[in-house]
């Protein structure tokens, strides 16, 4: 016998019950970070030149930033008149013999919990946050200052300094903030892993260069990539001029590039 509705019209089946469900456990995904990055930055980058160009736009977004908080201070202090403040630059430092390279800045550098969160966080930049942050401020009234895509801001996908692993075995990025202590954020291709701690001045002249001002106590950043074998040739003068013309011309901050010769 077939179920009929109210109106009379035949009602379809009702469904079969489901079955029981077995006891139910949810297992979050497990990203490699390692894997997962080389994975984002080979697919992103199939031109290893990139990482140039990203390192020096992390060291000009760090500019931006440093710019900003000394207009606001100046702001502060005597209405906004903007101050002449070319003492910013970016550093290269070029060793073919140690097979090194440094990207050195002199911007805003990062505390303990801005490594952790930015260069230890999948996709996470700082950049963007600092651009919503000073964007909701400036909708809120708080202060007009320029918002950072004005500034010319550059990052905001937070992946642009693991480009560094498509040419360097090792990265070892030194920085200081404002006020805060000499760090160093360490790790190799493929690890599942980093490292922070303090090193001494001596280690910074060691690594990243006699004339690196981070061991004179300055505030800014200094990234040292250590080459794979197959990539020595990114220690090279020429090579390095070359590219920072082709793809850093637009940069907001003079760049100066260093080579020990052979
Ligand atoms: P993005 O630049 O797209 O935000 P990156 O992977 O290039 O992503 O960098 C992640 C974050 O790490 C940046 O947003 C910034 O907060 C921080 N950072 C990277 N390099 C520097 C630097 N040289 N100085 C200060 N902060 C930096
Ligand atoms: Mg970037």
């Amino acid at each position: 016998v077939e179920p009929v509705t109210a109106d009379g019209a035949h009602a379809p089946p009702p469904p079969p019950p489901p079955p029981l469900p077995a006891a139910r456990e949810t297992f979050a995904f497990r990203a490699e970070m390692t894997q997962l990055m080389s994975l984002l930055v080979q697919s992103l980058y199939s031109d290893k030149d990139v990482f140039l160009r990203e390192l020096i736009s992390n060291a000009a977004d760090a500019i931006g930033k440093a710019r900003a908080a000394a207009h606001a201070d100046a702001a502060a202090v005597d209405g906004g008149a903007p101050r002449a403040d070319d003492q910013h630059e970016i550093r290269l430092r070029a060793d073919p013999v140690a097979r090194t390279l440094t990207v050195e800045d002199t911007g805003v550098g990062m505390s303990r919990d801005e490594l952790i969160g930015f260069l230890g966080t999948v996709a996470r930049s700082g950049t963007k946050e600092y651009m919503r942050t000073t964007a909701d401020a400036t909708a809120a009234g708080a202060r007009a200052e320029p918002l950072g895509a004005e500034r010319g801001l550059i990052g905001q996908f937070g992946v642009g300094f693991y480009a560094a692993f498509l040419v360097a075995q090792r990265v070892a990025l030194f920085t200081r903030a404002a006020g805060g202590p000499l760090l160093v954020w360490e790790s190799g291709a493929g690890d599942t892993s980093f490292t922070l701690r303090e090193p001494t001045a001596a280690e910074v002249r060691a690594r990243a260069g006699d004339t690196c001002r981070l061991a004179d106590g300055a505030i800014g950043s200094a990234v040292v990539l250590e080459l794979r074998a197959a990539e020595a040739g990114y220690a090279d003068e020429a090579r390095l001029a070359q590219l920072v013309r082709m793809h850093s011309a637009f940069v907001d901050a003079p760049i100066r590039l260093w080579a020990r010769r052979r």
